[in-house]
């Protein structure tokens, strides 16, 4: 039966000022909303989850290294604050272009001025059968609790199964991007702590992680010297590197490669890309970019459009300097290009209230960094070069930290993180059956 969408009102009634719709409260959304707070605007930023999430860390929740709480903040709290500002805590299922209304999932309709599409990026599971189902994606807060469940389980039953000369626990890691060296890092680091202070009866010898990648080396996108040192320090932890491989199958408790090998695995950790086609982005008509990103203009306005915007890992913003120095041709999906594309798309947005012209987006490269365990991270500076070693763990720890939301989340980190300095195992080794992952 056909519903009649329900209107709500665009606060027209309550101020003369313009009205901007920012969909996504993540690096790029809670960036956009923090420059228009306390400004001539009125502002409702919408997501359909009710807390800013940092991505950069969900690993470690995963790996039992922090809290859920620790890496999250109400995204209420953050702009509670601003007079102007309105959170609402709903799924955006469409965008009506020709009226300038966002369509949220229970088919209420906002009314906008100007509309901010922010939505991210999802896992990209690049069409491999069984991949969806059964390997275990980290790209949101739930993913990264329902797999350190999975993890802790497989512990615990390869405890009870230890008396059985014959049983292998091996853990799968596909993707040797950051997020598949982080996660297979920590992941060995769990099982040591696992052993030496939980008691469990696992032979170290019989416990394999494998990491897998299509691609001749470990993070291409970092110079080789990294990658020889992220490979070096993973072997180092028991980590199995397996370069130059594909998976072309995942099924419920193993993966099988192109050559056909078939590997039984307790957990497939799926780190080997992502996309923006099924998002929001993909229902707007420019969302032809790579990966079905947004393509944007300079401003980072959609082509053919003054007032829908997109900004973050949803846009594909053209990199003007690309052909001059070999670089990809768009700027990559990293949290620092969500926040500057963020902060100049509100200044955009101001400039053009107040009767102003717009400017183009340039990117200021802060550089790129992964850890691999325990004071060990590379990290790629602007002016610096390449830092390994305790050195980039310890750059690596400070920007994480400063770019965390809230400052008692900053403390439980920074105290969690010194424990781990000085190997005093610490971290919430807990399975926690929710809806998603209770029998
Ligand atoms: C595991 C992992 C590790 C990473 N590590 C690093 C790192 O070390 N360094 C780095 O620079 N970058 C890292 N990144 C990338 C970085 O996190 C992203 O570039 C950044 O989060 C992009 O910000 P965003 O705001 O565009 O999207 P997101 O942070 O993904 O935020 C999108 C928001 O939109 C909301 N949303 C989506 N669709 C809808 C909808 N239809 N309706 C309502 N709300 C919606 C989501 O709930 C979410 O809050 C990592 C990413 C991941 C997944």
């Amino acid at each position: 039966m056909a519903t009649t969408p329900r209107v709500e009102p665009s606060l027209e009634s309550l101020s003369e000022s313009a009205h901007v719709v920012v969909v996504g409260g993540g690096f790029a959304g809670a960036s956009v909303v923090k420059r228009l707070a306390n400004r001539p605007v009125r502002v409702t930023l919408i997501d359909r989850h009710n807390f800013h999430a940092f991505l950069p860390l969900l690993y470690q929740v995963a790996t039992a290294g922090l809290e859920p709480a620790d890496v999250a903040y109400p995204i209420r709290t953050i702009f509670g604050h601003a007079k102007n500002v309105r959170v609402r805590h709903a799924g955006v299922k469409n965008v009506d272009r020709a009226r300038n209304v966002v369509i949220l999932e229970n088919d209420a309709e906002i009314a906008y001025d100007h509309l901010v599409v922010a939505t991210g990026a999802i896992a990209s599971f690049f069409d491999v059968p069984g991949a969806r189902s059964y390997a275990m994606p980290l790209y949101t807060l739930a993913n990264a609790r329902r797999l350190r469940n999975r993890l802790l389980r497989a512990l615990e039953d390869a405890d009870v199964a230890a008396d059985n000369a014959a049983v292998f626990l091996n853990f799968v890691v596909v993707g040797g991007g950051p997020t598949g060296v982080e996660t297979a890092g920590a992941l060995s680091e769990l099982i040591e702590i696992a052993i030496r202070r939980d008691g469990l009866r696992l032979d170290p010898a019989k416990v394999r992680i494998r990491l897998v990648d299509v691609a001749p080396r470990l993070l291409t996108a970092f110079p080789e010297s990294a990658s020889v040192y992220a490979q070096k320090v993973l072997c180092h932890k028991r980590v199995d590197v397996d370069l130059g491989r594909s998976v072309v199958e995942v099924e419920e408790q193993a993966i099988r490669f192109s050559d056909g090998e078939r590997l039984e695995a307790a957990a497939v950790i799926w780190a080997a890309g992502i996309t923006a086609v099924g998002t929001l982005a993909t229902v707007l008509d420019e969302s032809s970019g790579p990966s079905g990103r947004v393509l944007v203009n300079g401003d980072l306005t959609l082509l053919g459009s003054t007032n829908v915007w997109c900004v973050g890992d949803a846009a594909a913003i053209a990199d003007e300097k690309a052909s001059s120095q070999s670089r990809a041709a768009f700027y990559p999906q990293l949290a620092p290009v969500a926040i500057q594309s963020g902060r100049h798309c509100a200044i955009q947005i101001l400039s053009v209230l107040s009767g102003g012209v717009t400017t183009p987006f340039h990117y200021r490269d802060k550089g790129i960094m992964a850890t691999i365990g325990r004071r060990a991270a590379v990290a790629k500076l602007p002016h610096l070069g390449v830092i390994k070693g305790t050195l980039g763990w310890l750059a690596w720890l400070g920007l994480h930290l400063w770019y965390l939301v809230g400052f008692r989340n900053r403390l439980r980190v920074f105290i969690n993180w010194t424990w781990r300095y000085f190997d005093w195992p610490s971290g919430p080794r807990l399975i926690v059956a929710d809806a998603e992952t209770a029998p």
